[in-house]
């Protein structure tokens, strides 16, 4: 077994560097997995000590509140395999620790087209399931086909479908029941080498006006778009959107659009709207605000950015703005990140 050497356990592990956020947190144990035999080893290590498992990818989109207890499993698995199931189609299977834009580029470059509008969003393809990452009109769910998973309790090899994870806007079964229950090893999505571009999403129509644009186009419009809009992490640490953009019943609407006629809101299949968050926090008066070492970026409210301040410290911000939209616009904030430290 040389090719899969025993993994290093590291005690009381500093995993500031770990998370785009750069809140400081520590780790009670830390190991690095390279592989499926390695991810079996850090199981065996934390069962037979008792010691609860969390999943870390690229770390953009958790928040630690304080240190995490247990061992944190880093997910280093690479490898990309294609298989043409019909003519001109493909399942492709990468493995967790692929990084999620390499992945998208390595795509475009092989051919493979579908992705194009989820460029350029940071973290690995392990954790792109756990909230059914989406951007631009498109969703992983809508090109996914299975992934693989070791379940933490017993170390077996879970395979799920799309139905199996319970997709839905930034969900899946990965937050509900299956929250903290399994380490994804490899996703498997449906590619096409016949290119069929989704330029709906206004700013990208708008980006693109006047065109017939080619995968390769539409995937440099939304990395122009997103490079403008959203603070690169190694700039200004934060973790993307903070909040999800809530979903409200239609009465609600009514009643807010009587007193607020330009509040932007998209209406959705079974007539309730979904509201932009960012709206109504730069509403409530929080865009560009800092508070001691945290704040709320100047472009964009909905991404809270951090200036050398903790998880606590950008939680109770984050309080403050779900009190304030509460108050103004009767609707409860959810956060997006997952949240790690937090007293059960
Ligand atoms: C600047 C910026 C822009 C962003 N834009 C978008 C966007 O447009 N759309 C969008 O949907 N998201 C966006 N995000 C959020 C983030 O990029 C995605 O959620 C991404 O999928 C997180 O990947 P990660 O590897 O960094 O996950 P991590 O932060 O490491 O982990 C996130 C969660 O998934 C779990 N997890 C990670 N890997 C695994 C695994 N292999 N098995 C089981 N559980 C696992 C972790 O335990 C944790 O609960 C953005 C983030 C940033 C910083």
């Amino acid at each position: 077994m040389t090719d899969s050497p025993t993994i290093e356990i590291i005690e009381n592990a500093d995993l500031q560097p770990f998370n785009t956020m750069a809140v400081p947190g520590r780790a009670e144990y830390f190991c690095r997995v390279d592989n499926q035999q390695q991810l079996l080893q850090a199981l065996d290590y934390a069962n037979h000590r008792r010691l609860p498992v969390t999943a870390l990818g690229g770390g953009s989109n958790l928040l630690l509140a304080a240190d995490i207890a247990g061992l944190v499993v880093h997910l280093n698995l690479t490898g990309i395999h294609a298989s043409e199931f019909a003519p001109g189609h493909f399942y492709v299977s990468f493995a967790a620790g692929e990084n999620w834009h390499q992945a998208v580029e390595h795509c475009l470059q092989q051919g493979w087209y579908g992705l194009e509008n989820l460029s350029l969003i940071p973290g690995n393809m392990g954790a792109a399931p756990i909230q059914n990452i989406g951007a631009y009109g498109v969703e992983l769910c809508d090109l996914f086909v299975s992934l693989e998973a070791i379940e933490i309790s017993s170390g077996e090899l879970v395979v799920m479908d799309k139905q199996a994870c319970q997709f839905g806007y930034r969900d899946s079964i990965f937050k509900q029941a299956g929250k903290g229950r399994y380490l994804i090893t490899q996703v498997t999505l449906a590619l096409s080498s016949e290119p069929q571009v989704n330029i709906q999403y206004p700013v990208l129509a708008e980006a693109l006006r006047g065109k017939d644009p080619s995968p390769e186009q539409v995937s440099a419009a939304v990395c122009r778009i997103r490079r403008e809009k959203l603070p690169d992490p190694q700039n200004i640490p934060n973790a993307g959107s903070f909040f999800k953009n809530p979903v409200i019943e239609a009465e609600l609407l009514d009643r807010l659009l009587g007193s607020n006629t330009s509040m932007p809101h998209f209406q959705q299949p079974d007539n309730r709207a979904k509201v932009p968050a960012a709206w109504l926090i730069d509403q409530c008066g929080f865009r560009g605000l800092r508070s001691g070492n945290v704040g709320v970026h100047q472009h964009q409210a909905l991404v809270l950015v951090n200036f050398g301040g903790t998880g606590a410290e950008i939680l109770h911000l984050a309080q403050q703005i779900q009190d304030a939209v509460q108050e103004r616009f009767s609707i409860a904030l959810e956060i997006e990140p997952q949240i790690y430290g937090l007293p059960e």
